[in-house]
């Protein structure tokens, strides 16, 4: 601990907070305070993610600047950074942790408090705890962009920034982002108990769990009465919902390691993450991955290695294999399900007939082929649906007549729906928050204009409805946007 912190100032924000993951004991985290960084200013904020918070209308200023940069203390938190472990890219990491994310406390209203990138912890290893503008700016705006889009994610409230030097392969600055969520538990705090054998510590994780966010698992008849096996299908199902999401969004998370995966579905911890611009099912948006392991492609089944991974720890709480591959079969029904939901939503088909699946496939198939650009597809589709011309939907295409024979089973299908064809604009987005869009407000600010920044924030927070003047952002990818390159660097 700095001099500086121990004299850090109190800040109240006025938030009533309450013990949270603390109750779990010491076993679980070690307690600490950020590190200060030198003249810190804001970047952006988000004032929506301040009303879920709680925070009072007037909380955006020079106090709460210190405050969620680290460098002022928040009346009534006791800060921590909690111990947990994973597999990265397929292999048994051990010990990881909050290298440089410490948790500030949990409000009274059920959102943890996060300061990502607020200095070294006990779980640093051999990183500087410090995150950089460039990835804290890709995370902020990413997660208020998914929660706008309704897809489960950790909120952001904002990043503040500072000139201190931080070196990656070049030197940037740090900056913090202040994230929010019910509870940053992941997989990995539960392998991180069961790898060391620790039973007793590993129960009471499952049960802070289960009580907190899945009371249903106690008095689930299914899967025998067994609360842990009944825990592991509930995940299982949320991470189901979520994955589904993303594959219909067209989001690739970039590092799906087991610390990298919620306890609650919900995505976290935006890295090298990527909108799919042209449809490329292999695309691989983290240039640290090589091998494509978490190529969008394979997202559905990564994510069921991971559920296997949260199963053997869980194991020693289970007790029966059968149980526990019962529980984890959830996420093989509920996969599909969620996901041909999805697509039948960006179609605007109300009713599930047989057939659609296969409907959807001829589409996909035929996106891949031309490497159709995503978002841009859907939402003329969408318009279409609305009442539209077709002509910009065909025009996608190089060779339509694939593209016409599809859309004529479409239409016998769609004629034998009750559904409403306009729903299909709430499901297709008009912008998201493409690697090209972050790039350029990521250079801006690096001029230490913040204005592209809080732009995109205010566009992404209502991706379902055209604004004026905004084009741009729901226009194709320039040519450069090919060579951009997202690495784990962050
Ligand atoms: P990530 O790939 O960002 O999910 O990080 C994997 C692990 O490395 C986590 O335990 C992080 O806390 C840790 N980590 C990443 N970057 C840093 C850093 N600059 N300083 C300390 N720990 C880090
Ligand atoms: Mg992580």
């Amino acid at each position: 601990m700095s001099e500086i912190a121990e004299k850090a100032p109190i800040v109240d924000l006025g938030l009533p907070w309450k013990p949270g993951f603390r109750t779990l004991g010491p076993a679980f985290f070690t307690v600490l305070r950020p590190t200060p960084l030198p003249a810190p200013h804001w970047v952006a904020h988000s004032e929506a993610a301040s009303r879920a918070l709680g925070l009072p209308a007037d909380w955006h200023n020079d106090a709460s600047l210190a405050a969620f940069t680290g460098n002022a203390a928040i009346a009534g938190t006791e800060p921590l950074a909690t111990v947990y472990s994973g597999h990265q890219f397929g292999v048994w990491a051990g010990q990881l942790g909050d290298g440089r994310a410490i948790l500030l406390g949990e409000t009274a209203g059920g959102l943890e408090v996060q300061l990502k990138g607020a200095g070294r912890t006990p779980y640093s290893r051999m990183g500087d705890g410090r995150a950089v503008l460039r990835s804290s700016i890709r995370e902020f705006l990413c997660s208020e962009a998914m929660h706008a889009l309704g897809v489960p994610t950790t909120r952001a409230l904002c990043v503040t920034g500072s000139p201190q030097p931080v070196r990656r392969e070049t030197l940037e600055t740090a900056a913090v982002v202040t994230r929010l969520a019910p509870s940053f538990i992941r997989f990995g705090h539960f392998e991180h108990f069961a790898a060391a054998g620790r039973e007793d510590e590993l129960r009471r994780l499952a049960d802070f769990v289960i009580d907190r966010f899945y009371p249903a698992c106690r008095t689930d008849s299914r899967l025998g009465g067994n609360a842990y096996a009944s825990l592991l299908q509930a995940v299982s199902e949320r991470t189901a919902e979520m994955v589904a999401h993303w594959q219909a969004i067209g989001f690739c998370h970039g590092v799906m390691n087991t610390d990298n995966m919620s306890i609650l579905g919900l995505t976290i911890d935006y890295g090298p993450f990527q909108f799919l611009d042209g449809f490329d099912p292999g695309h691989i948006c983290n240039h640290s991955d090589t091998g494509g392991r978490y190529a969008f492609n394979q997202q559905p089944n990564v994510a069921y290695w991971n559920l296997f991974c949260l199963a053997q720890a869980l194991m020693p709480l289970i007790g029966e294999e059968e149980l526990a591959l019962a529980a984890l079969g959830a996420y093989r029904d509920r996969f599909p399900l969620a996901f041909d939901a999805h697509m039948r939503a960006k179609l605007a088909l109300a009713d599930a007939r047989a057939g659609d699946g296969a409907l959807v496939e001829r589409l996909l198939r035929l996106l891949a082929a031309e490497r159709t650009d995503w978002t841009i597809f859907w939402r003329r589709f969408a318009h279409w649906r609305a009442g539209a011309a077709l002509a910009p939907v065909r025009e996608l295409f190089v060779d339509a007549r694939p593209f016409d024979e599809w859309l004529l089973s479409f239409e016998t299908r769609a004629a034998q729906d009750c559904g409403h064809p306009a729903s299909a604009l709430a499901t297709n987005p008009a912008y998201v928050l493409r690697n090209h869009l972050a790039q350029v407000a990521i250079e801006q600010a690096q001029q230490t204009d913040f204005s592209g920044v809080q732009t995109l924030l205010t566009l992404l927070q209502t991706p379902y409805q055209e604004q004026p003047g905004m084009q741009a952002y729901a226009d194709f990818p320039p040519d450069w946007a090919s060579t951009i390159e997202i690495s784990c660097s962050s």
